[in-house]
């Protein structure tokens, strides 16, 4: 720790004005890394419950630091949402999912890709919409290959028009995945007003299911309730065995955690989608 001033404010504010200045040296590095494409997409599957088969991958977003090495998207995405910088880094993830998807192709397999949006990115107005389909084109995708994810706590904060561009890219076709489900405040809400074809029960639920008989019970009463809203469940941050068959028995149609396997690069993906 460091040395107290000779008043708390001091103290305070020095430590304040550290926060403010590695911010600035974060934001400043966050700008380089788009220019000079220090981003990369690694690849989580995501298993049939049923057939145990790989149907889905989600893409997160890994930034290869010179000096820090990989920085977590938890700190950099937020960034990237206040200062806009996410709309590039945004198309940048969409680019290179479906250049992914397009070499899971030619090698003679199917996968449906989830993709991380952040409702920030709908608030602008360049047309992401255009960029989207000419990327989709370009590779002979279309929206259903692509599942959004967007966590409820973002949509809080959002702008009505989000909601109705998310709304316009459903009727599309894009299929819509409630992420970190059952962590907001106005999950049932967002289901009501939104064309969502899976929610994803969070990690934070599932981490006690095999000790806990309330987390099993919460999980359970999540699947029920989508299943006779007509949505399939996607488990996160499945890590055991006994966890994966806890969630199998509840009915939960797809899992994903390090019990399968942790995000990987694209050439892994491709070499596990060929040995599968
Ligand atoms: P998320 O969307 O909830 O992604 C799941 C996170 O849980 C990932 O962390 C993943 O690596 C981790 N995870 C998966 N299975 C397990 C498990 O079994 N155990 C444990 N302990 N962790 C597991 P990651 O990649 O660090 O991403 C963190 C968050 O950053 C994501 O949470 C998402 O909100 C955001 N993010 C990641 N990539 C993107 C992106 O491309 N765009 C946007 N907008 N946000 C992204
Ligand atoms: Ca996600
Ligand atoms: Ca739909
Ligand atoms: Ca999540």
């Amino acid at each position: 720790a460091k040395q107290q001033g000779r008043s708390g404010y001091t103290f305070f504010s020095n430590d304040m004005r550290e926060q403010a200045e590695n911010r600035m040296k974060l934001l400043k590095d966050l700008r380089i890394a788009q220019q000079h494409q220090q981003f990369c997409l690694y690849y989580q599957p995501i298993v049939n419950l049923n057939t145990l088969n790989i149907e889905k991958a989600e893409a997160l977003i890994r930034w290869q630091h010179p000096q820090k090495g990989l920085v977590s998207p938890d700190v950099f995405i937020p960034l990237a949402e206040e200062t806009q910088l996410i709309h590039k880094i945004g198309e940048f993830i969409f680019a290179s999912a479906c250049q992914t998807l397009d070499k899971v192709r030619k090698n003679g397999e199917n996968l449906q890709l989830s993709i991380n949006v952040s409702p920030v990115q709908f608030t602008s107005k360049h047309c992401y919409l255009n960029q989207w389909h000419t990327h989709l084109e370009q590779h002979n995708l279309a929206p259903h290959d692509i599942v959004i994810e967007i966590t409820e706590g973002l949509m809080m904060n959002a702008q009505p028009r989000t909601q109705k561009r998310l709304n316009n890219l459903t009727a599309q076709g894009f299929s819509l995945a409630l992420d970190d489900f059952g962590t907001g405040y106005s999950s049932l809400a967002y289901l009501k007003q939104m064309d969502t074809d899976y929610i994803k029960i969070d990690k934070r639920f599932v981490d006690g299911i095999a000790d806990n008989k309330d987390d099993l019970a919460l999980c359970e009463a999540m699947i029920m309730m989508a299943h006779q809203l007509g949505l399939q469940v996607i488990a996160e941050g499945i890590e055991t065995q006994a966890q994966h068959q806890l969630l199998q028995q509840a009915g939960c149609d797809f899992g994903q955690g390090y019990y399968y396997a942790k995000p990987m690069p694209e050439e892994s993906l491709l070499a596990l989608l060929s040995n599968d």
